[in-house]
């Protein structure tokens, strides 16, 4: 069902409970805290043994209110691990090699798919813009604002527009030039001197709250709803008015103290898929400054995420530094996967779904973000058609007049951008799906994976030695993305010893051996061996040590970090002296 259509808060917790109680032995149902208006909010843990830590990855979807694709998308791809825990070897209905498969069945999945569940609710059943959520505990409420409200009793809270002499909006025409005729149905844009009337002002649907009776206030995003939770994260940080949506400090939403509380409680995090709408792009560290100030083994990391972006879902793959800024050398503060990246040592990013300017004919701008800025009148008729065409013109529609109780005559219903402009059509929407689990799936199957193995157990002089190697298969190294290494919680890896019933530890002296962090075998697109230069590292991925034990019984043996998880293995020690 989410596969073409848009959930309400009931149905995707009637999905996950489904999946958990189908898979008991691989997906745990939990909520990591509640929204400020009560509701839980949900995650799935996938893999085998799911409470038992390991490389792990996150997916969350939909924190800004109206992107609801994004929840699509994280169930899809959960449905899609807990296919190839059932012997798929597929991601997105493509095909998937099967080491990859192997990869994503060793590995633990926390998928979120709804971060602002009460955002969600207005937004699908109200028709209410809402950036994060719909709380507004401001204290300072004694200016004039907009707050959104139904005006003509229909039960959807839209927008409204409003004739006037002097307003900055007309009916987009089917062509330039006097003999253009008004779009039907009508297409506001904006308006350009040439321009003949009428002209209109626009309005979210609602009420003037401390109206003085003359002065209608400006409509702003956040007019009614505090927070865009995409601000609120501790990476970089800044206050109103620096930024906006930035909430009173970092955590100061239910809902975001609840992610930051469980990701700090979970220092295996690898890999951060954090979902968004709409665009078409995947938008990569770093945020705040250009590639040169990069480290080059992330940069190279990401290209290879670029490669299967590019090969699997046609999106462009940008920096949020060099194409991302809503404003010129004004990063963004406060953002997850900023916070997911810098503090969590994930291999972490930003997918806007849904490209809707390629379906639209339009070339790829640079910086890419002009894409939203620099809509023209052109593209907008394209996204009239579209929508004609292929979005059963849900977008653009009739305006009906109705007598606002505070400003006179106005008309509302003509445009609602839910479905076809901020999230793709229904039937747009199951390849989406599709293609965004080929890419991730392949994403997913980069992270560490340590196996400890007793290679060989000998008698020698009267003891027994135990060589055990400890080994890094995947293409991560132990401590995920190379700048994460110096993060306090990448610990290095520890081989703990101890021996039951009658064996007692000869050697190493200690019972714990340092074993360090191992290397992925991954370097990057271009970052590992070259057809100039081929020559590989050492064997920096695995550690041998050797035991040397007397007597018999059982040698208990425990190797990892909170960074990877801990491995135990036992090992029978039978000493035909006793
Ligand atoms: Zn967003």
């Amino acid at each position: 069902m989410f596969r073409d259509s848009y959930l309400d808060h009931a149905q995707i917790v009637g999905q996950l409970q489904t999946w958990a109680t189908q898979h008991p032995q691989i997906a745990h149902l939990s909520t990591i805290g509640q929204s400020a208006a009560g509701r839980d909010i949900h995650l799935l843990t996938i893999g085998k043994n799911p409470e038992q830590s390991r490389p792990a990855v996150w997916i969350d979807g939909n924190m800004h209110a109206s992107e609801v694709c994004g929840s699509s998308v994280a169930l899809a791809i959960a449905e899609d691990i807990l296919a190839i825990h059932q012997g798929a070897n597929e991601a997105g209905g493509k095909p998937l090699p099967a080491h990859m498969a192997d990869a994503i069945r060793e590995t633990l999945f926390y998928v979120l798919p709804r971060l602002s569940p009460d955002g969600a609710e207005e937004v699908l059943k109200r028709g209410r813009y809402v950036r994060s959520s719909p709380v507004d505990d401001r204290v300072n409420r004694g200016h004039a604002r907009w707050e959104s409200a139904d005006i003509d009793g229909n039960g959807l809270t839209g927008h409204m527009r409003q004739l006037d002499p002097d307003g900055e909006l007309v009916v987009l025409r089917d062509k330039d030039g006097p003999e253009g005729q008004p779009l039907v149905p009508p297409v506001m844009v904006a308006r350009l001197p040439e321009d003949p009337g009428p002209f209109y002002k626009f309005y979210p649907e609602g009420h003037i709250v401390n109206f003085d009776g003359r002065t209608i206030p400006e409509p702003y995003f956040l007019g009614d709803n505090a927070y865009d939770f995409n601000r609120n994260f501790p990476y970089a940080w800044a206050p109103e008015p620096q930024q906006a949506g930035a909430g009173a400090y970092p955590g100061s939403a239910p809902e975001t103290r609840a992610v930051l509380d469980f990701a700090t409680k979970h220092p295996n995090i690898m890999v951060w898929l954090n979902l968004h709408t709409f665009g078409g792009v995947l938008i990569r560290p770093l945020g705040d400054k250009p590639d040169s100030k990069m480290d080059a083994g992330d940069l190279g990391i990401y290209e290879q995420v670029e490669a299967w972006m590019t090969e699997h879902t046609g999106y462009a793959t940008v920096s949020g530094f060099h194409e991302f800024l809503y404003e010129p050398e004004k990063p963004l503060h406060g953002d997850l996967s900023d916070y997911a990246y810098h503090q969590r040592g994930a291999l972490a990013y930003v997918v806007e779904l849904w490209d809707l300017f390629k379906q639209l004919g339009i070339e790829r701008k640079k910086p890419f973000v002009d894409h939203y800025f620099k809509f023209t009148r052109k593209d907008i008729r394209a996204l009239a058609e579209f929508d004609r065409q292929h979005n059963a013109g849900r977008v653009f529609g009739a305006w009906k007049k109705v007598q606002h109780p505070q400003i006179g005559e106005v008309e509302v219903g003509g445009f609602d951008a839910r479905v076809g402009i901020w999230n793709p059509p229904y039937e747009r929407l199951a390849e989406t799906c599709r293609t965004q689990s080929a890419a991730f799936l392949r994403v997913a199957a980069l992270v560490p994976r340590v196996s400890v193995t007793v290679v060989k157990q000998e008698r020698v002089e009267g003891h027994t030695r135990i060589h055990i190697r400890v080994a890094n298969h995947g293409y991560l190294s132990t401590f995920g993305l190379p700048s994460a290494k110096a993060l306090p919680h990448s610990e290095p890896l520890r081989l703990t010893a101890r021996g039951e019933g009658g064996v007692t530890l000869l050697a190493p002296a200690e019972a714990v051996v340092e074993i360090g962090h191992l290397n992925g075998w991954g370097g990057g697109l271009y970052g590992g061996p070259s057809a100039f230069s081929p020559w590989t590292r050492g064997n920096g991925h695995e550690r041998f040590v050797t035991l040397v034990v007397a007597g018999s019984g059982t040698v208990q043996v425990e190797v990892g970090s909170c960074r990877v998880g801990v491995q135990r293995v036992a090992v029978a020690v039978t000493s035909p002296t006793g």
